[in-house]
């Protein structure tokens, strides 16, 4: 029986989750349950996986849901919540499905406690990759991407030498806009952004997707989790997010990740690994769909791609500022505060103002954060 807990249950990747796990009854326990505002559902969370902990968002909301759960549950909020929902159970395997950097010392205190980690939660790895590797290595802790795409490398590079990668390859769908001009962006609406092709998902990585951020952060999540160099990770497009992602060796042999497009694959790969079960999800038939397509990255017409990059190769807290700064203006673009393009704009300028520290401590990278956020909060709106 492994013991989970999830950061994020109420999400996207949270609700897959509990989805796989109800899918392998007896298999798995959860030991705590944390989400943010969405009260109801974590109420009906907790009373049908009956954590010993759960954690909300505000002392106000912990309030609010005490009275609900089953006697005996422990309620927690705000970051001290998430922090002991994370380290302070008996789980043994912790998946990181918050939305944010809000995700890195719930993050560190699950490894510095020994868990495993299933890992949705790429902002903590973009914004201190080398202290959450560091820490995993030292404490022998396993980070098992979630992400479709790093779930793909991590499977094609089973049993291989990491020195005899010459190439990994991100495969992206393009997002919402993928097909529209640059031109064509500027007076986009938040409804048509949200509007993902192939995935359904969080409104903060829908958004990522249409600017293509999230794949520069995947990027960067990559160049962590499988130590690769800038210089060797490629992003193509991808519209029919069948092949996930793909290795190519220094034989030119190249090992690709297939399916159809569901979370629960993933999800439940990170969960179960090395073992493979059974998954409700529809089987690819490769000859039903006929063709697959794939086309160079245009990096001016992605820019926010070509910042990644840059802000990776920089190092050190120039990655922290470029996923906190893209945070801001993703919140201020949901709500209405500014134009899609801004986006890019609000990033490029705050990364421009930015002195990077290199090799920075924990404090170093939520100074560099919050100084970020600042600074994008204050960027003049429209
Ligand atoms: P969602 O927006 O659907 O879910 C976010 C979760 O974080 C919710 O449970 C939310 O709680 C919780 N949360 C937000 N703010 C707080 C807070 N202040 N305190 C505690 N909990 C909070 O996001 P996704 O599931 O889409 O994404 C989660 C992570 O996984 C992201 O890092 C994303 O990049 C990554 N990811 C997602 C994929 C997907 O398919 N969705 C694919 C690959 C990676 P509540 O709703 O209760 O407020
Ligand atoms: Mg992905």
């Amino acid at each position: 029986m492994k013991r989970v807990s999830i950061l994020g249950s109420t999400g996207s990747i949270g609700t897959q989750t509990l989805d796989v796990i109800s899918h392998h009854p007896g298999r798995f326990a959860v030991e705590a349950l944390a989400g943010g505002q969405n009260v109801p559902l974590l109420v009906e969370q907790a009373k049908r996986f009956r954590p010993k902990k759960v954690s909300v968002a505000s002392k106000e909301l912990a309030a609010e849901i005490k009275g609900q759960l089953p006697s005996g549950t422990e309620v927690l909020y705000g970051e001290e919540g998430l922090i002991e929902a994370a380290a302070g159970t008996e789980a043994d395997y912790v998946v990181t499905a918050i939305v944010g950097s809000l995700g890195l010392r719930p993050t560190l205190a699950a490894i510095e406690a020994g868990k495993a980690i299933g890992l949705a939660n790429k902002e903590t790895l973009v914004s201190a990759g080398h202290l959450v590797t560091e820490l995993a290595q030292k404490r022998g802790v396993k980070l098992l991407p979630i992400d479709s795409e790093h779930s793909a490398i991590f499977q094609c590079l089973n049993g291989e030498d990491l020195s005899r990668i010459r190439k990994i390859t991100l495969t992206a769908s393009g997002g919402s806009f993928r097909d529209r001009t640059r031109a064509e962006l500027t007076h986009v609406t938040v409804e048509d952004a949200l509007k993902h092709p192939n995935w359904s998902m969080g409104a903060k990585i829908t958004i990522d997707s249409a600017t293509m951020v999230n794949k520069g952060l995947e990027v960067i999540e990559a160049h962590w989790l499988f130590g690769a160099s800038y210089d060797d990770i490629e992003v193509i497009i991808h519209p029919e997010s069948i092949v996930h992602s793909f290795v190519e060796f220094v034989d030119h042999s190249i090992i690709a990740q297939l399916g159809n497009p569901d979370m629960r694959v993933p999800i439940q790969y990170a969960l179960t690994y090395p073992d493979r079960l059974h998954t409700p999800t529809k089987p690819l038939d490769l000859t039903e769909l006929g063709k697959l397509h794939f086309r160079k990255m245009d990096f001016s017409r992605f820019p926010c791609l070509k910042m990644a990059f840059d802000s990776g190769r920089s190092g050190g807290t120039a990655t922290t500022v470029f996923n906190a700064a893209n945070e801001v203006a993703v919140a201020r673009f949901l709500q209405g505060e500014i134009r899609f393009l801004q986006i890019e704009e609000i990033i490029y300028e705050t990364l421009a103002a930015h002195q990077a520290t290199a090799n920075p401590s924990l404090d170093e990278i939520i100074e560099a954060d919050a100084w970020a956020r600042q600074r994008a909060e204050a960027w003049k709106s429209l």
